[in-house]
């Protein structure tokens, strides 16, 4: 009796062990995935406008038997694949690009520009690397649909436009994604990093990415001649003021172990030598983990920049206004470690574990924690994928000098390395969630 038992048991296990470790070779399936990279790297879309590349994706999806829908919240695709009874785990890619020209110097560099708002000629790039994700999810819904046998549930791919923006994972979100298609038990996602080196991983349990809020303010004052100071109340010092006032909420009013970071962006007040301006507009971006940080921050910029326009001795009336960008909002990463633990686990496993690195949280964001954060309270985990030139790398250290950052002009990743890291991580760490 006690044998059967633990035979059973084995039986049972074993398949497990062996879907955890899938053994992926990605010789045949490189070129094309390589392709389809240099194609995205060219033909970058800015947020909104993520049209052609969504069709790019979409197209992808339904050649591998997905059920794909298209133009879900903007130029969203959804891909559902059925592969018997088990849990529906959702991958997520996000498609768009940044206004920013390109500077690498490649041969396959983006040459795409753009009229913006003022008229003027803009490059577009994929600054942040949406083309290594896009890439690496294409490739890895290729060998989870190759190797059906080793999962059973619903597969979901999520290609999200508009990250860059805060405003597309809302908007799916906003269009029924958890309700009009299927409720994910599990959501993954990665990230190429511009300080990893390609080839490995690095993850983190828990407070991943900040939360991200852009405020303006705008300060009043009552303008006039320059060389009359006293009949007016100059918005210019009460700016300058304010600036100075609003480095005291994260160093004196916030608790030292809670991040935080206020950082003003932007000022703008005046046109001419000799004259007090009536306005001066700042442009802040707020950050931190905790949500009551974060609204601990916005109630203290109204309340700091209302006072100090009060000892200006400006009416109520002309007390300053602070705008929270409510839509372009977006919560904090938070990776839920024991799912994490299993991705970290199963990751360690395909690439080795010495190609799975601890890495300290940022302060930027991603919309990408949206999805955790919903009524459905769904776990999530956000990978950092390395996306920089060994040797590059190792120049870096020797020589001290800071590699390209995400969203520089410079940044081109080592996709030959990173993407199929990507796939071989993502695949193995969606067979270890739908096996769990
Ligand atoms: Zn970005
Ligand atoms: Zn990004």
């Amino acid at each position: 009796m006690k044998l059967t038992y633990l035979s059973a048991a084995l039986l049972l296990a074993s398949p497990l062990l062996q879907a955890q470790s899938l053994d992926l070779n990605l010789t045949n399936s490189m070129p094309a995935i390589e392709k389809l990279y240099l194609d995205l790297h060219q033909s970058p879309e800015l947020s909104y406008h993520e049209q052609q590349t969504g069709k790019k994706i979409a197209a992808q999806l339904t050649k591998l038997g997905f059920e794909v829908t298209e133009n879900v919240g903007g130029y969203g695709v959804v891909g559902l694949l059925k592969n018997g009874n088990g849990p529906t785990v959702m991958i997520r890619t996000d498609t768009d690009g940044l206004p920013i020209t390109e500077q690498t110097g490649k041969a396959y560099a983006s040459k795409v520009t753009v009229t913006d708002a003022q008229g003027a000629t803009v490059g577009v790039m994929h600054g942040c690397g949406h083309d290594i994700h896009m890439s690496s999810f294409v490739g890895t819904a290729q060998q989870l649909v190759k190797h059906k046998d080793a999962w059973q549930g619903t597969l979901m791919m999520v290609a999200q436009p508009a990250e860059e923006v805060g405003a597309g994972a809302k908007a799916m979100l906003y269009e029924g994604l958890f309700t009009q298609y299927v409720k994910p038990d599990h959501i993954i996602a990665l990230h190429v990093s511009a300080s990893v080196p390609a080839g490995k991983v690095a993850l983190k349990n828990g407070y991943t990415m900040a939360s991200v809020d852009s405020v303006d303010i705008s300060i009043k004052g009552k303008g006039g001649h320059g060389a009359y100071p006293h009949t007016t109340i100059d918005p210019i010092v009460i700016a300058a003021r304010t600036v100075l006032a609003l480095q005291t909420i994260t160093s004196r009013e916030l608790s030292p172990l809670e991040p935080s970071v206020i950082t003003v962006g932007s000022i703008h007040g005046g046109a001419k030598h000799n004259v007090i301006s009536d306005e001066v507009k700042l442009q802040l971006t707020l950050r931190s983990y905790n949500p009551d940080i974060r609204n601990a921050q916005i109630a203290a910029i109204k309340r700091i920049t209302a006072g100090i326009a009060q000892s200006a001795g400006l009416d109520e009336a002309l007390y300053p206004t602070v705008h929270v960008h409510e839509d372009e909002s977006i919560p904090s990463t938070y990776n839920t470690p024991a799912q994490t633990n299993l991705v970290r686990q199963s990751i360690a496993n395909a690439i080795g574990a010495g190609n799975v690195l601890d890495t300290p949280a940022v302060m930027a964001g991603e919309d990408f924690g949206l999805y955790g954060r919903t009524d459905e309270n769904i776990p999530i985990t956000l990978f950092w994928l390395g996306g920089v030139n060994q040797q590059k790398y190792v120049e870096a250290i020797k020589t001290g000098n800071t590699l390209p950052s995400l969203h520089s002009s410079k940044f081109a990743p080592d996709y030959k390395v990173a993407l199929p890291t990507g796939i071989k991580a993502m695949s193995n760490a969606a067979v270890a969630l739908f096996n769990q």
